[in-house]
């Protein structure tokens, strides 16, 4: 079998910044929604939808981030916001709860 070209601990700092994008926005949406169901089947719906909604952003630990052109992060937060309202739609609509 061929070698990795990475080591183990090094995929550690290879950061996906948007997923914790998401978690935040899914947060402040639970946080402030009033009619929707917070069971874990329903609270994971939300945040799988919306993960796989939003642009994937990896960056090799958090201080490269200037290099990738990523600095102002307030449109982002509005678009991160937008997508957990539209994946809570989704979910409301076609629940897996039982
Ligand atoms: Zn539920």
């Amino acid at each position: 079998m061929a070698r990795k070209w990475y080591d183990d601990d090094e995929l550690d700092i290879l950061i996906n910044r948007n997923r914790d994008k998401v978690l935040d926005a899914v947060e402040t949406y639970l946080d402030n929604a009033t009619d929707f169901c917070r069971c874990r089947d329903c609270r994971l719906d939300l945040a799988a939808i919306t993960l796989n909604r939003a642009p994937v952003r990896h960056f090799v630990s958090e201080y490269h981030m200037k290099y990738y052109g990523e600095e102002d992060e307030a449109p982002l937060d509005k678009r991160m916001s937008r997508l957990v309202n539209e994946a809570a739609a989704i979910v409301a609509r076609r629940p897996h709860h039982d």
